[in-house]
């Protein structure tokens, strides 16, 4: 039997960071992965770009986390976007930052990130044993002893569980580690998808598949409130609506579905001009221009291959002039303009999401070391902790960060 310092479970980003981590110190260390590579997901990311980090404040990575960004403040801290970036850019990638801070490889491939990491490991000597897939964890006697489905057994003095979540579940993340968290009695939250596109009721935007509304402010109505959310681009697709903007705000969206069935969302073309100034300055224009068709006049405001559908629903004729569109119309369509009124009627399944909502109880980890609270020398690290982030980085920032601290204690712990 094969006897290490730390086996790490997992070599997605998380469990790749922790490696290194806990080899740089001088550690005996492997990681046992199921597939015949490492970072599979991490290869998909932002499009097979992997935006691997944001620029923005401890702050804003903390509220990107919602009600579960507490808990992650100090491994924001002690490994920050910047050390990340350090870290990278010290072996020889370059990065560049992009609109919203977003921070992606000069290459533009997310395979270079991962060519960086399989170097690092190889350079601290971490053994990577593929095709490895952990269906047991026992503690006897302080050891833990890592039983495969082959039966193949390594024994570690601490393991760190970098499993990832159960989104896009042929990477390989398909929620081993919370089924091996639950038999050391430790909790796992209900399993939400976070960053997922969501299901729209009406038919005719389904058949605008592929339309990208760039710079829209999305709000959302449910019971008697409406809601602000923010702007961005949406992408319409043969199910309703993707995008940043969407995934950004989904996971909040997904809880709120819950509580409340169907919800309205509102799409504001014009999130620039306040409905009270769009109102005069329809009015300006459609006497000015009274000759131009409406068809024509709304390309100002909306996308082409809207404007066709969008009049059909309201019953005008799209050929009309702007003198004779009726009063009644002309704010019908300012309403429009201001709020397309949309019913989301629920979200792809967790499979499609970007990441997982939901996983082992915060609760039951120090948030300064990632070790269980339950079970000595046992750490958490990635995704397979509770809580996630928004779109642009930050799932990635917590799996690096949570993995650098996981490794880095289970050191430190070993050596106290
Ligand atoms: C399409 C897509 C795009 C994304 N884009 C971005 C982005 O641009 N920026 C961003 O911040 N986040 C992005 N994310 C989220 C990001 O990929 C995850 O947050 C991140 O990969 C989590 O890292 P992890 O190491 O915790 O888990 P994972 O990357 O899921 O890695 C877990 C590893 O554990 C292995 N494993 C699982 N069970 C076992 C077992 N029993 N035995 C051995 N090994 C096992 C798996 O095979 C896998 O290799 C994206 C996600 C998706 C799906």
């Amino acid at each position: 039997m094969k006897k290490y310092d730390i086996a790490v479970v997992g070599a997605g980003p998380a469990g790749c960071m922790a490696a290194i981590q806990g080899a740089q110190q001088g550690n005996k260390v492997i990681v046992l992965e199921r597939n015949d590579m490492i970072g599979r997901k991490l290869l998909l990311t932002g499009n097979g770009r992997c935006n691997l980090t944001n620029s923005s404040s401890l702050e804003v990575f903390i509220e990107k986390f919602g009600k579960n960004g507490s808990f992650f403040r100090d491994v924001f801290s002690e490994f920050s976007n910047q050390d990340l970036m350090n870290f990278f850019e010290k072996y020889g990638l370059k990065l560049k930052e992009e609109k919203d801070g977003r921070v992606f490889p000069v290459t533009e491939k997310s395979k270079s990130v991962v060519y960086v990491l399989l170097n690092v490991l190889n350079e601290y000597d971490v053994d990577v044993c593929f095709n490895y897939r952990l269906e047991h964890l026992q503690k006897v006697s302080d050891i833990f002893k890592l039983i495969s489905t082959k039966k193949e057994v390594v024994a570690a003095q601490s393991v760190i569980l970098a499993t990832g979540g159960v989104t896009y579940k042929f990477t390989g993340s398909t929620g081993d580690g919370f089924r091996i968290a639950e038999t050391f009695q430790h909790q796992v939250t209900s399993l939400q998808p976070g960053g997922v596109p969501l299901r729209v009721g009406e038919a005719w935007v389904h058949d605008l598949k592929g339309v990208t509304l760039e710079n829209v402010g999305l709000s959302i109505g449910y019971g008697n409130k409406k809601k602000f959310l923010s702007s961005g681009n949406l992408l319409l697709t043969h199910f309703g609506v993707s995008g940043p903007v969407i995934l950004d705000n989904s996971n909040m969206i997904v809880e709120l579905i819950g509580v409340h069935g169907d919800l309205q969302l509102y799409i504001d073309f014009v999130p620039e001009i306040s409905l009270e100034a769009l109102g005069v300055c329809l009015v300006e224009d459609f006497q000015k221009q009274s000759k131009k068709s409406l068809k024509t006049y709304l390309t100002n405001h909306l996308p082409n291959s809207m404007i066709d559908p969008i009049l059909n629903n309201m019953s005008i004729d799209p050929k009309k002039k702007l003198n004779q569109v009726t009063k009644k119309e002309r704010l019908s369509l300012l309403e429009i303009l201001k709020g397309l009124p949309l019913t989301l009627c629920g979200y792809l399944s967790i499979d499609k999401a970007m990441v997982t909502c939901g996983g082992v109880s915060q609760r039951e980890i120090n948030p300064r070391t990632m070790e269980s609270k339950l079970v000595g020398n046992l750490f958490f690290a990635g995704e397979i902790i509770a809580g996630c982030g928004g779109s642009g980085g930050y799932n990635l920032q917590q799996a690096f960060s949570t993995g650098y601290v996981a490794g880095n204690s289970a050191v430190k712990l070993k050596k106290n």
